[in-house]
């Protein structure tokens, strides 16, 4: 049903009121400016702490105070299979099979981990294709694999580039590039969604396109995970890795995930073993040759970060609560509230605020990113002056992520008021 959007205080609120999810919003703590609760656009760089993640790491340290090593199996959430209670949940949040799944490491980690096992350069099946302007870990990651292969990263990792005059990508030329790559290809590597554009890309036919040239696919999920609609399971990728800090509001440098496709799971892979990875019915017999488990926990290597899972399993658990469909569509209701509200201003200002993420809803999530061209960096801290957290990328761009578990109507359209005044005042 199509919404005729007001820019008023009072038609926010409307739609807040209607909001099932807005309850959900009391369970964060806000970073506060003049008494007031700041407009918090940054939950894809660094989610908002849940309340309920206090207790949970309280729950930690006096199980630890409490009872020393035996804590592993007497903590009310056993440290030795800690992992174990948040693969439902994140099964659940990512479209996977519970064995598909492992909350283990940190992003990039997990993503040389699987590296590893999907990208074995032979013959002329070399080369890695990802996206324009990937987050630069990836490119890191991306250059560090080929060169440790022997091969020469200025040749084998190749970026899809934007069409002349354009910021994004059209899936028709990523499959153009795919196909033309062809026999040279040994795996396609893209983000879900682009962190500096905000586009998601069409994961399904990505992937579906670099299997018929005889490559592996995987995604980074940094910015996808909590924020699309994931179905990783039927779309068919190979592998992918998320971090937790982001949407998933499970505090800075938290435990990341991974996902390994069934067909993958079982099958002699090349993979770099830790003991976490072992058969865990067999693991405390301390044997010197590795079995590795039968499920995406074979490439775990470490013992739990029990600390880090702690906030983790509370931040899932309001995933849970709230439904990744029903969060999808309520932020495709308040981005395109927000690229109202974006609109609104630059008219009103006179002011050319292009924002260079997709307008079609199945090709962004909640990030619109804004070139504001002729204001720099100072139109930025004007905003973070007024009580604005967003977030600026050079050369120019703000990236404003109107987080649905937890931002409102009602600051979507504060943030408008904000822009206006500090555009009047630039
Ligand atoms: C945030 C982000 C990272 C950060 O990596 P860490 O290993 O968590 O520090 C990597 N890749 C992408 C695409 C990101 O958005």
């Amino acid at each position: 049903m199509p919404v005729i959007f007001e820019n008023t205080p009072a038609f926010a609120k409307a739609l807040d009121a209607a909001d099932p999810l807005r309850a959900f919003r009391d369970e964060f703590h806000f970073p506060q400016h003049e008494g007031k609760p700041v407009v918090y656009l940054t939950g894809n760089s660094l989610g908002l702490q849940p309340k309920a993640a206090a207790d949970a790491l309280k729950q930690e340290l006096d199980d630890w105070a409490r009872f020393g090593v035996e804590g592993h199996f007497l903590a009310k959430h056993p440290w030795y299979s800690y992992h174990d209670e948040l693969t439902a949940s994140t099964a659940r949040l990512v479209g996977a099979l519970p064995e598909e799944v492992v909350v283990m490491n940190q992003l990039t980690s997990n993503l040389h981990f699987l590296l590893v096992s999907f990208y074995s350069p032979q013959g002329k099946r070399v080369k890695i294709l990802t996206e324009t302007r990937p987050f630069p870990s990836d490119t890191y990651a991306f250059a560090s694999q080929i060169a440790f292969h022997g091969g020469d990263p200025g040749k084998d990792l190749v970026e899809v580039q934007p069409r002349t005059g354009e910021h994004t990508l059209r899936t028709e030329d990523i499959v153009a590039k795919i196909n033309e790559l062809g026999e040279e290809l040994a795996l396609v590597c893209f983000g879900g969604v682009n962190f500096y554009t905000g586009q998601a890309f069409d994961m399904a036919s990505i992937t579906k396109a670099a299997h018929a040239v005889g490559a592996k696919a995987g995604f980074d999920l940094a910015h996808a995970a909590g924020n699309l609609h994931l179905k990783l399971h039927d779309w068919g990728m190979d592998f992918a890795c998320w971090c937790s800090y982001k949407y998933l509001n499970s505090g800075p440098g938290s435990v990341a995930g991974a996902f390994v496709h069934q067909r993958h799971l079982g099958k002699e892979l090349p993979l770099f073993a830790g003991w976490w990875g072992h058969d865990k019915a067999e693991r405390f017999k301390m044997e010197r040759t590795f079995k590795p488990m039968p499920t995406a926990e074979a490439w775990q290597v470490s013992n739990a970060p029990v600390f880090s899972m702690a906030v983790h399993r509370v931040a899932l658990e309001q995933f849970d609560r709230a439904g990744i469909a029903e969060l999808r569509a309520k932020s495709e209701q308040l981005t395109a509230y927000l690229a109202f509200i974006i609109a609104e201003v630059a008219k009103a200002t006179n002011t050319n605020l292009e924002v260079i993420t997709p307008n079609d809803p199945a090709q962004r999530g909640c990030q619109l990113s804004i070139l504001a061209h002729g204001h720099g960096k100072s139109l930025f801290n004007k905003l973070t002056e007024r009580g604005v957290i967003a977030d600026w990328r050079e050369p120019n761009v703000i990236r404003v992520a109107p987080v649905p578990l937890y931002c409102s109507f009602e600051d979507v359209h504060r943030f408008g008021g904000i822009l206006k005044a500090a555009l009047a005042n630039t």
